[in-house]
């Protein structure tokens, strides 16, 4: 019997688990992640902002883990040995595969920039937003007692996807903010702090001065054209003048990085060519040494052909390749041609706090409460691709299904 192993269970190994176990065929699968849940990366900002509890974006691994064909080793995975076909666990252990799909996911991208790791709050999986949570109610609280005004401050570094949806779900929170300090919402300071000064260049101008402006009309300060250059404890340092190199710097007690991730270390510590944890793969997905492994998700670059460049790594593009890696394993299983990655984006919509979006549906631009409706809906997609029924069910964002 073939063993196929999966690395990851995110939205990539998750939705090819899901292909694999819905499939005949002489193969068992083993399913490795380090921990026993998956989460909705998409939703980290709600838990961070305190508008969603973990719960509610993540689920037990083993609701959608079949036994009869499946195992879940809860590990973690130190390198890949693509010579002798071996995982290496950092507990020393190893498993075999004679097919592997990495998707292995993201990692916050510092850039090297000084402090970052030391001084800046990342949000990169449910513990570390569920840190950023508490680090909050402890600075309200704090306030109450010092009334150090730096305690009400908050910058969101980068004004990327996560950034901007972090500010929604933060502007949101804020009255709970507020109470505990026992000020006005007002008075809760956000400050988003961005190197470039066209934001979110993946829309038109109109539909991201649609969502900057509401943010900016519910209180928070955005000050663009301003690289970060050093993060000091309580401090951000930015240029503010690129050919003095002139910097300012902005204190505030609560400072979070979402400027970029790239993909998971164990890819370069596995020797593969990685740029920023991130593998070029074929067209099919596979690895370019090793047809057997496929590498999907945020670990993985896989050029577009219409704009000859790589596809950016979102939920979206992971669901598809999971799912496309999945159906390749089984062909080569089944001694088949593999099939090329084709990717139809449904559109991207970024949520500003539970009821305003903005975004494309196809390429047809959505903004405010409708789009927050599509938004939700894309929730409980991607909760279907990879759980079921059930996980739409218990953790969908339509009340109705309550
Ligand atoms: P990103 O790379 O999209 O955005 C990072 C932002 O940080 C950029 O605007 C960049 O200019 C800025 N930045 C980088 N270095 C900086 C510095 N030194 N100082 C100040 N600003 C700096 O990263 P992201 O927002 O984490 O998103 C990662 C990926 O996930 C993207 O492909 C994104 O589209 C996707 N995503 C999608 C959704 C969604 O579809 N709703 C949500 C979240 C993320």
């Amino acid at each position: 019997m073939k063993e196929v192993v999966i690395l990851g269970a995110g939205y990539a190994g998750l939705r090819a688990l899901h292909v694999l176990q819905g499939s005949k065929g002489d193969f068992h699968i083993t399913l490795v992640d380090k921990n026993d849940y998956h989460y909705e990366a998409t939703d980290l900002h709600e838990v961070a902002a305190g508008t969603q509890p973990r719960e509610r974006i993540s689920y037990d691994i083993a609701d959608v883990v079949r036994p009869q064909k499946t195992t879940f080793l809860q590990n973690e995975v130190a390198t890949i040995d693509r010579q002798s076909q071996r995982i290496m666990f950092t507990d020393q252990t190893s498993l075999s595969y004679d097919y592997l799909i990495v998707a292995l996911g993201f990692e916050s991208e510092s850039f090297g920039i000084p402090g970052v790791n030391e001084n800046a709050l990342e949000m990169v999986d449910v513990d570390s937003a569920e840190t950023i949570y508490h680090h909050l109610l402890k600075q309200m609280k704090e306030y109450k007692k010092t009334q150090d005004p730096d305690l009400l401050k908050i910058v969101v570094c980068g004004a990327g996807f996560t950034g901007v949806e972090l500010l929604g779900s933060l502007v949101e929170n804020r009255k709970e903010f507020a109470e505990i300090a026992g000020v006005q919402s007002e008075e809760i300071k956000l400050f988003c702090v961005e190197a470039v000064t066209r934001l979110l260049p993946m829309f038109d101008e109109n539909l991201s001065a649609y969502g900057i402006n509401n943010l900016v009309k519910w209180g928070v300060e955005f000050l663009t054209g301003k690289p970060i250059k050093e993060i000091k404890p309580g401090v951000v340092v930015y240029q503010t003048d690129a050919e003095t190199g002139a910097t300012e710097e902005l204190s505030a007690k609560t400072i979070i990085w979402t400027t970029g991730v790239s993909g998971s270390h164990v890819m370069a510590d596995s020797n593969y060519a990685a740029r920023r944890g991130r593998v070029m793969v074929n067209q099919d997905l596979s690895d370019p040494e090793h047809s057997n492994v496929f590498v999907v998700g945020d670990v993985s670059a896989v050029m577009d052909p219409a704009t000859n460049r790589p596809y950016p790594t979102t939920a979206q593009i992971a669901l598809k390749m999971g799912y496309q890696a999945a159906k390749n394993c089984l062909h080569l299983i089944k001694g088949e041609k593999t099939e090329d990655f084709h990717f139809e984006s449904l559109g991207s919509v970024a949520s500003i706090g539970n009821t305003h979006a903005f975004g494309l549906v196809g390429k047809m631009p959505v903004k405010g409460y409708p789009a927050s409706f599509v938004k939700k809906a894309i929730m409980d997609r991607s909760l279907f691709l990879t759980g079921g029924v059930k996980e739409v069910l218990a953790k969908g964002r339509f009340d109705f299904y309550h």
